[in-house]
């Protein structure tokens, strides 16, 4: 009986274990750098600046890099140094496959010393595809977005250019299985279009940029939350460096003018999703 009684506990644990398995976990880093734990235990990583000046794990000496010790995949969605950040230590250090356009993937590979290997996968997609990772658990679509893209070449001289080609810059839908659609929406200006990537993805969580002066201003993040359908809108790319938004407040009041829900996370926060509901902010 005393065994019984103790399987009995071990099955009780086993499935409240597995219930916290069953959530996908999103944590922003500060400025776009997110990582993206989905139900299965895989992490994406996009836009790894992780030594930006609002994220806690860096400040004081710390090392960032020890925050993420197992990476699965690197996401850029465009070559600009604040979003490919570290990500090159990264990729070294944990292994992971980038995901994002091939000239930006080649020319890191060529410039910034990025692993080729991880740079090759069939990860290496394009604007308006989709592939499938970690085993069909998660579809990431990339989707456009107007910005510029290049590559801070370390090599330059005086006739070699200190920016090359990075491809066209991206926005990302992550798909994830029994978890949220999230949208990254990376450095993108507001178009109409976005529209269209609300009705085909059903956008759970948005995370839009809304600093301004490189890329949305408030107002116009509002509007895109709007037109992708967020459930929630989250800010990022803001109050980083001097000529970016200080804070989120005009991009939250037009929020709640226009009725969205808007949710704005701390540098170093967690929020947790079970299936498409968030479970925890
Ligand atoms: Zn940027």
């Amino acid at each position: 009986m005393k065994l019984i009684g103790f399987l009995t506990v071990l099955i009780v644990l086993g499935s409240a274990h597995q219930v916290s398995a069953q959530e996908t976990k999103i944590k922003w880093h500060g400025h776009a750098a997110f990582s993206i734990t989905t139900p299965k235990g895989k992490v994406l990583l996009i836009d790894p600046w992780l030594n930006n000046p609002l994220n806690p794990e860096a400040k004081d000496g710390k090392d960032p890099l020890t925050a993420v010790p197992k990476v699965d995949y690197i996401l850029l969605t465009h070559g600009h140094r604040d979003h490919v950040g570290d990500a090159v230590e990264i990729a070294k250090k944990t292994g992971a496959a980038l995901i994002c356009n091939p000239e930006l993937a080649g020319n890191l590979a060529k410039l910034a010393d990025f692993p080729e290997k991880q740079a090759q996968t069939d990860a290496i997609m394009g604007i308006g595809g989709e592939i499938q990772i970690a085993d069909g658990e998660v579809t990431i679509a990339m989707t456009p977005a107007v910005h510029s893209s290049s590559v801070f070449n370390p090599k330059a001289t005086a006739t070699n250019a200190e920016r090359a080609y990075g491809g066209n810059p991206a926005g990302f839908v992550l798909i994830i299985k029994n978890g949220p659609t999230v949208y990254h929406s990376g450095d993108t200006a507001y178009f109409k279009d976005m529209e269209t990537v609300g009705e085909q993805y059903k956008v759970d969580a948005a995370l839009l940029n809304i600093g301004g002066h490189f890329g949305m201003e408030p107002l116009m993040a509002a509007k895109a939350a709007q037109s992708v359908g967020a459930r929630v809108a989250i800010p990022q790319h803001y109050a980083t460096f001097p000529g970016i938004s200080v804070n989120a407040d005009g991009f939250a009041a037009e929020l709640k003018r226009l009725k969205i829900p808007f949710y704005e996370m701390k540098p170093g926060e967690t929020i947790s999703y079970r299936g498409k509901l968030m479970v925890k902010k």
